[in-house]
């Protein structure tokens, strides 16, 4: 894509005024999925349970600095069409505290870890213990450590 297409496909906080409200140009992304803080895996059993996080559908898991963090793709029910907030008098008070400061209005952040699905993370798992399940695509005979030798012909 050319950088003119890049400019004019990606806003910047920096093309509008200082005092201008950046909610009121975006279609509310912090609405549409939740992040928790989760215990960092040290064994093989923790990231076998991440990996069933992963199973599930919109889950993702990312980490930042050391800590790790379960990520659903998931829309508020109070989201409404225009991208506001239906219950905005008695939204939650996280909701409250969520400032356009560091927000995902530019969409450009990266994280230093990101798995979308289990065999990412296994695969990562794999690296570092070993892997947990036998290959489906080597055939059994292939996981001896040494093929039966053929016997010598009986003269
Ligand atoms: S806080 Fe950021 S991501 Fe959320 S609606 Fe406002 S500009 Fe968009
Ligand atoms: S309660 Fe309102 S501000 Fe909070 S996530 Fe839902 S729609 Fe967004």
């Amino acid at each position: 894509m050319s950088q003119a297409a890049l400019s004019t496909t990606i806003r910047r906080r920096r093309d509008f005024p200082k005092d201008a409200n950046l909610c009121e140009h975006c279609s509310a992304k912090c609405c549409h999925y939740f992040a928790l803080a989760i215990d960092e895996p040290v064994t093989r059993r923790d990231f076998d349970f991440i990996r069933w996080y992963l199973l599930h559908e919109h889950a993702t898991v990312f980490v930042e600095g050391e800590t790790w963090y379960l990520l659903v793709y998931t829309t508020c029910k109070h989201l409404q069409q225009d991208h506001r907030c239906g219950i905005y008098e008695t939204r939650p008070q996280i909701c409250r505290d969520y400032t356009t400061d560091e927000c995902e209005f530019e969409d450009d952040w990266c994280y230093e870890k990101y798995f979308e699905t289990p065999e990412q993370l296994d695969e990562y798992a794999d690296a570092l213990f070993g892997r947990q399940f036998p290959d489906p695509n080597t055939k059994k005979h292939d996981r001896l450590r040494s093929r039966r030798p053929t016997a010598l012909p009986i003269a």
